[in-house]
This record gives C-alpha cells, sequence and structure tokens, in this order.
C-alpha cells in the first residue's frame, strides 16, 4: 500500500464536502472492488471518503408503488429485507446470489451500481425494472446511467444516494455464474410491468449490460417461458473469454431467459 488519508464523514453532505475538497479523493464503500484495485495499483486515490458512517445513505422503504434502497444497503440486507421480498422477491433472489456471505455482508448497492461491472447482477434488475438512481445532485434513469464497460453517467463528486426500484407485477432473475467469483457468466432480469416487459442481460455484453429486444417482443404476446420458443440471441457482440466463448454465452441468454421467466410466473 501507499499513503493515502482516510476520511468517515457522518452524512452524505459532509462526504460530498470532503470529495470537493480533496484531490484524487475516492468514495470507499464495501470495498470489495476498490481495495483489491488499489492493491493492485490500477487506482490510487490520495484520499478515501469511508461512506459507512452515513446514516442517511442507509434503509430500505415502500413509498407507494416504489422500494426504495439507501446506497449503503448491503447484498445481504437486500437478500434478507422483509420490504424486497414481498414486493420485487426476483429482486431479494438476485441480492442473494451475489457472491458469497463475505460479499454479501461487505459489498453495497450504491458500489455495485457505481462500479458498472459487466458481469455484476445488480445492473441488470436496475435497467430491466427500470429504476432510477438517485444521486446527491439528481436523478438518472437506469437506461441513461449505465454507459459502458466499468462507465457510468455520475460525473466527478457525484455520490449515489440511493436506488429506486418501481414494484412490478411480476419480476425474476436467473444466472449462470462462475463457480470460482459467483460472478455471473451470464444473467437475466425480466420484468413485467402493465404490457410494458423487460429484459436485461448482464455478463455478455462486450459494452456492459444491455436489453434483449427480441425476447421483450415475444413476451409482450404472452409472458411465458414458452414464448421463447426458438429464439435465439445471435452471437455478434458478445463477450468470449476464457470462461466461455461469444455463442456459449449467447446459447446461455435464451437459457437464463426462459428460467427467469418461469420463476416470474411460478411455473
Ligand atoms: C470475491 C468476490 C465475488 C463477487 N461476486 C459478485 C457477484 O456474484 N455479483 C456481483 O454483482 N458482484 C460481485 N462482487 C462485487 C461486490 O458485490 C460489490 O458489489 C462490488 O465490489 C462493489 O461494491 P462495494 O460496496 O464493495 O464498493 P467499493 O469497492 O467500495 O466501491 C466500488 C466503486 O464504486 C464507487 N462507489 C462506491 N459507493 C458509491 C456511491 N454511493 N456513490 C458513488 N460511487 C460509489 C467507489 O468509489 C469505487 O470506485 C464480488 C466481489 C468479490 C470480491
Amino acid at each position: 500500500m501507499y499513503a493515502f488519508t482516510y476520511h468517515r464523514p457522518a452524512s452524505s453532505r459532509q462526504a460530498a464536502g470532503l470529495l470537493a475538497k480533496k484531490e484524487d479523493a475516492k468514495i470507499l464503500a464495501g470495498g470489495h472492488t476498490l481495495l483489491p484495485t488499489m492493491k493492485q495499483r490500477l487506482a490510487s486515490p490520495t484520499a478515501l471518503i469511508d461512506l459507512g458512517a452515513c446514516g442517511d445513505l442507509k434503509g430500505i422503504v415502500r413509498k407507494g408503488r416504489t422500494i426504495v434502497i439507501g446506497a449503503m444497503s448491503t447484498h445481504a440486507e437486500v437478500a434478507e429485507s422483509a420490504i424486497v421480498q414481498e414486493a420485487i422477491p426476483g429482486l431479494a433472489y438476485l441480492a442473494s446470489h451475489i457472491g458469497d456471505p463475505h460479499v454479501r455482508h461487505r459489498g453495497t448497492i450504491g458500489g455495485s451500481v457505481a462500479n458498472n461491472d459487466p458481469a455484476a447482477d445488480y445492473p441488470a434488475a436496475c435497467l430491466a425494472l427500470g429504476a432510477t438512481i438517485v444521486t446527491n445532485k439528481r436523478k438518472i434513469e437506469a437506461d441513461d446511467f449505465f454507459t459502458g464497460l466499468y462507465e457510468t453517467a455520475l460525473e466527478e463528486g457525484e455520490i449515489i444516494t440511493k436506488v429506486v426500484f418501481p414494484v412490478v407485477s411480476k419480476a425474476g432473475y436467473a444466472k449462470f455464474r462462475n463457480p470460482a467469483s459467483r460472478y455471473a457468466l451470464v444473467g437475466v432480469f425480466v420484468a413485467k410491468r402493465g404490457s410494458d416487459i423487460r429484459v436485461a442481460v448482464t455478463g455478455a455484453g462486450e459494452g456492459g449490460v444491455f436489453r434483449w429486444p427480441d425476447a421483450e417482443a415475444a413476451l409482450k404476446a404472452r409472458f411465458a417461458p414458452k414464448s421463447l420458443d426458438g429464439l435465439k440471441h445471435p452471437a455478434e457482440g458478445i463477450n468470449g473469454d476464457m470462461h466461455a466463448d461469444p455463442e456459449y454465452r449467447a446459447h446461455l441468454i435464451g437459457v437464463m431467459t426462459r428460467q427467469a421467466v418461469a420463476q416470474a410466473t411460478g411455473k
């Protein structure tokens, strides 16, 4: 490690003040991505602003037809939340399948969304559910938030304060996970909100999370796994690496989409 200063503000407002004052400062949430990155010298902030004591970034509440999740909520808190389990069980299921218990008890929804790892689970839920990412400065629709590999619409000094998920009538998630890291080789989140169907795929896109319009159109006719019969995702534009080539990942997109719809419909 190398020298950096450590700060632990008591609110997101104080954190924003520190971020504005310190040059090359970085926010620290669960640290599950940031600390390994610093150890590998891929990031070298001069100051760490730890959000761990910011009470205003914690908590999960239902507000009308939405679920509001504080940015510092851990994956375990989302998975175990009675509110999330009741309103959007597919989201609780997703959170319960992130990494292992250590990761779930340290990693946060804000950190995961801000990091936008192409194999992370939450980006698929945000995009499929039509979530709103709320920062200390503005509200950003998920459609506009995930802009590329590890890229988001966040600007310098912007802090995610919460993620707002609309309560939909049906939602489900299925992932084929890398057995070592548990990240998604392919993960698919499906959501039905009135006549609006959204299918979002993580782990497979060269540019990160993306929607699959052909599956959305097929499911619009009837929201059932059978509606996807014969539908294949092309391998063009799909990731290939030592774990799976593009053809295999493309095949998994179809399989995971069927499983996610089956979970959402209880069939
Ligand atoms: C072994 C292992 C297995 C994992 N498996 C999975 C998996 O299966 N699925 C999955 O989705 N993820 C997985 N993860 C990732 C993990 O779930 C964390 O979500 C992820 O590392 C980032 O969250 P964090 O809270 O640790 O953020 P940090 O590492 O603290 O921060 C990550 C980045 O986001 C920024 N940031 C953090 N919070 C905010 C905020 N509120 N506003 C603005 N910027 C912010 C930081 O500055 C940093 O750049 C795994 C991680 C590990 C180590």
